[in-house]
């Protein structure tokens, strides 16, 4: 249940109509749903309840603070990749909540801010990695949590930009020698093996690949325990899909029965990284129609979010739904998952009267810059709002200032209150980090 729906024509987050949103904060706009990260975050407890799984959230998906921090209080733990992200997940986390630390380059710098925060594991992708963090973990007089990150060497699953389970890709360790690498690892004085990790890619439609990669683990974790390692935990990641353009993704329960059997079977504890299905279709992008034009055959709806704000549509020819955030007099109310404009899926909401494929595209100065190709749309005026879906994740998280553009606002909407989680950016903060300097001639000049 996301709770975005259009009631009387006007489409709303929760009880709060999306133009009032608009009105008080502009455009483009990141609106999120708290009870529907909640819902999402509840679902997937309760699809997993007879694991207990110990939930972290992978702030990459979406660090904002307000968001961390109330996913939090309802119990995740944070998946972060990088000492950003554990910054992020020190300050909005309660105290103590679980933190996984995964990352094929961490620094010395970050490691030593992962040990003294104290986390629960950090998920190893290399050998070099793990003997560097026995290193720091001895000359601070501690040992390190580890899990290896196996790279199970599944069949391609997704895009080939976020498939991390795949042989040769740059993620964890190759499957074939990570029971060597274990064995060399035992008895090391900085280092506590304790688990398994396995993030596959993202986003993740089919629940085989993960029934395959935690059969794998079950038979890494025989052998590890064999050497006599005390392994506790199995990670196994994220990547669950989420509906994009209809109802494309299986639900939390049909994932949970591919990775439960391993639980059984080792006893682990299991620990889940999700991102993009908590807070993916929890937040929407809203934008206002600039102009409209008409070249080489094509109809373009010019409007003011671009790919600074959601790269993932030219990134990775991601469809997000998109539609008026006022419905044209005519077209009905309909729940916004019916709305699947991908002109390849035949849909029968699709072509009705006045509608015009349109391409919908932002104002930065790439051919690149486009929300959507093609897409069968009513006729808007300038003005006009849009709302684009399914952008709570790796939205405003891989958002950018290219073309200096300041970054969006974010809020927050609960029920029929709202709360500005991040203020739209100024002009002087795009340059907060520069100088604007002359050096003298130098002598190559
Ligand atoms: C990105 C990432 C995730 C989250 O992926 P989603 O598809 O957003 O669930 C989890 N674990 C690791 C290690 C990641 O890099």
């Amino acid at each position: 249940m996301d709770h975005f729906h259009y009631l009387n024509g006007q489409l709303y987050c929760e009880n709060v109509p999306i133009q009032e949103l608009a009105k008080q904060y502009g455009t483009p706009l990141f609106v999120y749903s708290q009870a529907t990260l909640l819902h999402h975050l509840r679902s997937l407890k309760k699809a997993f309840e007879e694991a207990k799984p110990i939930i972290c959230y992978s702030i990459k998906a979406n660090g904002n603070l307000s968001i961390c921090r109330l996913l939090g209080e309802h119990g995740a733990g944070f998946d972060v990749t990088s000492g950003g992200e554990l910054y992020r997940a020190l300050k909005a986390g309660p105290k103590g909540a679980p933190i996984v630390f995964a990352g094929v380059g961490k620094t010395a710098a970050e490691i030593r801010m992962a040990l003294d925060a104290g986390v629960l594991l950090f998920d190893v992708e290399s050998e070099e990695e793990l003997w560097t963090i026995g290193r720091i973990a001895q000359e601070l007089g501690r040992r390190a949590p580890v899990a290896l990150r196996v790279n199970p060497d599944l069949p391609p699953k997704t895009h080939v930009k976020t498939d991390t389970s795949v042989k040769g890709v740059k993620f964890g360790l190759d499957i074939e020698t990570v029971v060597e690498v274990a064995r060399a690892a035992l008895g090391h004085p900085g280092l506590e093996l304790m688990g398994i990790h396995m993030h596959l890619g993202s986003p993740i439609l089919k629940t085989e690949p993960y029934r395959q990669g935690a059969e794998k683990a079950i038979r890494l974790i025989e052998q590890f325990r064999q050497q006599g390692h005390n392994i506790r935990y199995l990670n196994m990641g994220g990547g669950f899909g989420i509906h994009y353009r209809r109802d494309e993704a299986p639900p939390a329960d049909a994932y949970a029965q591919a990775i439960l059997p391993a639980i059984r079977a080792t006893g682990c504890q299991l620990i889940l990284e999700p991102g993009r299905f908590l807070v993916g279709n929890a937040g929407i992008l809203v934008s206002t129609v600039l102009y409209r034009k008409s070249t080489g055959g094509k109809h373009y709806l010019i409007q003011d979010a671009a790919m600074n704000d959601l790269i993932r549509p030219t990134l990775y020819g991601s469809i997000h739904r998109l539609w008026p955030v006022r419905l044209p007099p005519g077209v009905p109310d309909r729940p916004p998952l019916d709305m699947n404009i991908n002109p390849d899926q035949g849909n029968p909401f699709l072509d009705f009267e006045g509608s015009l494929r349109q391409d919908v595209v932002g104002p930065v100065c790439e051919s690149g810059d486009f929300l959507a190709k093609d897409r069968p749309l009513p006729r808007m005026e300038p003005g006009d709002l849009l709302a684009i879906f399914s952008a709570g994740a790796y939205g405003m998280s891989m958002a950018s200032n290219y073309n200096s553009r300041p970054r969006a606002a974010e809020v927050l909407v609960t029920d029929a209150t709202h709360r500005l989680i991040r203020r739209r950016e100024t002009y002087d903060d795009l340059i907060a980090c520069e100088e604007c300097c002359l050096l003298p001639a130098g002598r190559s000049q």
